[in-house]
C-alpha cells in the first residue's frame, strides 16, 4: 500500500547546461508540514515546480496521492494548491472576483462558490477588502490573496514557495496559524522559506536540499542523527540550584554519561540509558549533594538542524576535494 501523499523517485531536472535536481528521492507522509530549506540556488523552486507538474523533468517520477503528475496533471491540480514565488494576480479584478475566479477554475460547484469566497477571505484576513481591486492592495495583502486563491478549493496538498515574504510580523504569525489549521484538517503542506524560526513554528518535518540533492529529510523535534555519539544516546540538560562546576567531573564518571558542555548552573550531557537509569542518575545527584532542579531532553530547532546538516555536507565536500 502506498502511504505517501507525495512520492518523488529519481527525479533529475536540467535547465539548459545546468543540473538543478540530481536524482532526488523523497516520500512525504499525509498530514505533515514539511519545511523545504536550502541555500539560494539549492533547487527548492525547481522541485516545487516539478511536483506541481509545471517543470517536466529529464527523468524520474512524481506521484501525488498516487497519481502520476506528468500523466494526469489536471487531476493532480484539482487536489493541489500551489503558490509560486513570483505569483501574479489579475490587477483589475477585485479580491472577491479573484477568489471567485480561482474557485471556478478549480471546478467548485457554482452553489459553493460564494461560501468558499467568504470563508477564504475570512481565513486570510481579507474580509473587509473583498471589493478592492488587487492593484490597490499592499504587498502583504496581495500575498494573502494569492494564498487564498491557492487554498480555496480545499486541496489535499499545498505547495508554497516563500509564502511569508512581504508579510509583517503579525500577518506572519496569522499565516502560521492558518497553516496549522489547514494541517489539522488533514492537508499536507510543503513550504519553502528562508525564515527558519517561522517554519519551526508549524513544521513537522524538514527537507533540506543542497546543490540539487536531498541533504536531509527527517521529522523535527526528534534527536538528530549525528547529534549524539552513540546510537542510543540522548541529549539531556541538567540544571542545578547551586553553581555546579564540580558536578561536571562527577557526572562524567557516572554510568552512561558523557558530558558535552558545562555552564555555571547547567550541564548538557549525552546519556545512554533507559528511564530507570535516568531516575537512578537523578537519585545519585541528590545523594552526592548536587541539587538538581531540572532534567530535560534537548531537541534541535530547525535552524540548528539545518546549519548542522549544511556544515557537515560542506566539511564532507572539502574532505572529498583534498583526498586524492
Ligand atoms: P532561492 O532560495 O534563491 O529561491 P532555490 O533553491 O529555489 O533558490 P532554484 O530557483 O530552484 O533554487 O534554482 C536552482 C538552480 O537552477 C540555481 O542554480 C538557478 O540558477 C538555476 N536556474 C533556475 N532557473 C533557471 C533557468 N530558467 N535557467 C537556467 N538555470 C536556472
Amino acid at each position: 500500500m502506498n502511504t505517501s501523499i507525495i512520492e518523488v523517485v529519481d527525479l533529475t531536472f536540467d535547465y539548459p547546461g545546468f543540473r538543478a535536481l540530481d536524482r532526488v528521492n523523497l516520500s512525504i507522509a499525509p498530514g505533515t508540514v514539511t519545511a523545504l530549506v536550502g541555500p539560494n540556488g539549492a533547487g527548492k523552486t525547481t522541485l516545487l515546480r516539478c511536483i506541481a507538474a509545471l517543470n517536466i523533468p529529464q527523468s524520474g517520477t512524481v506521484r501525488v496521492a498516487g497519481l502520476d503528475v506528468y500523466e494526469s496533471p489536471r487531476e493532480v491540480h484539482r487536489l493541489m494548491g500551489y503558490l509560486s514565488d513570483n505569483f501574479g494576480l489579475y490587477s483589475e479584478l477585485t479580491v472577491a472576483q479573484g477568489l471567485e475566479y480561482a474557485a471556478r477554475s478549480q471546478g467548485l460547484a457554482t452553489a459553493d462558490v460564494a461560501q468558499a469566497v467568504q470563508a477564504t477571505a475570512q481565513r486570510m484576513g481579507l474580509q473587509d477588502k473583498l471589493g478592492k481591486l488587487a492593484s490597490t492592495l499592499s504587498r502583504g495583502q496581495r500575498q494573502r490573496l494569492a494564498i487564498g486563491q491557492a487554498i480555496i478549493h480545499a486541496p489535499r496538498v499545498l505547495l508554497l514557495d516563500e509564502p511569508a515574504s512581504g508579510l509583517d510580523p503579525e500577518a506572519r504569525s496569522a499565516l502560521a496559524q492558518v497553516f496549522k489549521a489547514l494541517q489539522a484538517q488533514g492537508m499536507s503542506l510543503l513550504v519553502s522559506s528562508h525564515i527558519l524560526a517561522e517554519l519551526d513554528e508549524y513544521s513537522t518535518h524538514m527537507l533540506a536540499l543542497n546543490n540539487g540533492r536531498v541533504l536531509e529529510h527527517r521529522a523535527l523535534n526528534q534527536p538528530a542523527n549525528g547529534a549524539s555519539d552513540g546510537p542510543t544516546e540522548r541529549l539531556l540538560r541538567l540544571e542545578f540550584a547551586e553553581p555546579a562546576q564540580a558536578a561536571a567531573s562527577w557526572l562524567q564518571m557516572q554510568p552512561g554519561v558523557h558530558v558535552k558542555r558545562a555552564e555555571a548552573h547547567a550541564i548538557e550531557i549525552g546519556f545512554s540509558g533507559n528511564a530507570a537509569a535516568q531516575a537512578a542518575l537523578v537519585g545519585a545527584c541528590a545523594a552526592a549533594g548536587y541539587g538538581l532542579t531540572v532534567i530535560a531532553p534537548m531537541t534541535e530547532n530547525l535552524q540548528q538542524s539545518y546549519l548542522r546538516s549544511l556544515q557537515a555536507e560542506r566539511h564532507a565536500a572539502t574532505t572529498r576535494q583534498v583526498t586524492p
